[in-house]
């Protein structure tokens, strides 16, 4: 079974269309998301409807849950926290009552999903450092844990004692018996590894394998969106640089 894994969409319609088309040409069995579909973007209820539409879940972000109003955005960045107000302003009831909806992990086979950390999903940590993905490793299960929120495509390995980073853009589990994995799966809607293009990642359960697919798709009409709705230009700059 080919299964596409998507993440961080934040209403960015043209990304989350050019990721649907690539994902189209994969030809997988299943598309699952794992959270913040809205949050900066200009349009999250076609992003919303969508995801609805093609996934089989959607884990709750934590921009979907400030947005939604189950998260307050006193820890959010002044930049963030204006796209949340104007995303609750903007969200129709549909798009509201689906994030309500969305849980904050769920377990597919060996893998478990969440948006941000297995430890804690409600707290919103993040994965940045050895320690943080060492601490992570105990506090799940299963083999394979997928992630978001960072909005960095990263695999870090565990072989006993210790953590380490998996520096290719796939995996194959066979190579790596004894290992278990985190695996971020990047962001379409704002990636943030200095390339501007959407990541997403493809899991084939029958090979046992994981691999990135990146793709382009018109930023410049994106940024003309946020222009039109005033979003503040860090937000509109950012995305043209990846960062
Ligand atoms: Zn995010």
């Amino acid at each position: 079974m080919k299964r596409a894994v998507i993440s961080d969409i934040h209403a960015n319609l043209e990304a989350l269309q050019a990721v649907l088309a690539d994902i189209e040409r994969e030809q997988v069995d299943e598309i699952v998301c794992l959270g913040d579909v809205v949050g900066y973007g200009p349009d999250p209820n076609e992003c919303a409807q969508l995801i609805q539409q093609r996934c089989t879940f959607s884990i709750l972000g934590n921009h979907d849950a400030a947005a939604i109003g189950t998260l307050s955005t006193a820890n959010f960045n002044v930049h963030a926290r204006r796209a949340i107000e104007w995303t609750t302003k903007e969200m129709n009831r549909h798009t509201q009552s689906f994030l309500k909806t969305n849980p904050l992990k769920k377990i597919l086979g060996d893998c478990l999903c969440v948006h941000a950390t297995p430890y804690e999903p409600n707290m919103w940590h993040y994965i940045t450092t050895y320690q943080d993905a060492q601490v992570n490793f105990e506090y799940f299960e299963q083999r394979i844990c997928l992630v978001g929120h960072t909005h960095i495509p990263v695999m870090i390995g565990w072989e006993h004692p210790s953590v380490y980073l998996h520096q290719k853009s796939s995996l194959s589990l066979a190579h790596f018996p004894h290992n278990r994995f985190i695996i971020n799966v990047g962001s379409v809607g704002q990636p943030r590894d200095n390339d501007n293009r959407s990541c997403y990642v493809i899991m084939d359960t029958g090979r046992e394998s994981f691999y990135y697919r990146r793709v382009e798709y018109d930023i410049e009409r994106y940024q003309e969106k946020m222009e039109r709705i005033a979003m503040p230009s860090f937000l509109i700059t950012r995305v043209a640089e990846g960062i």
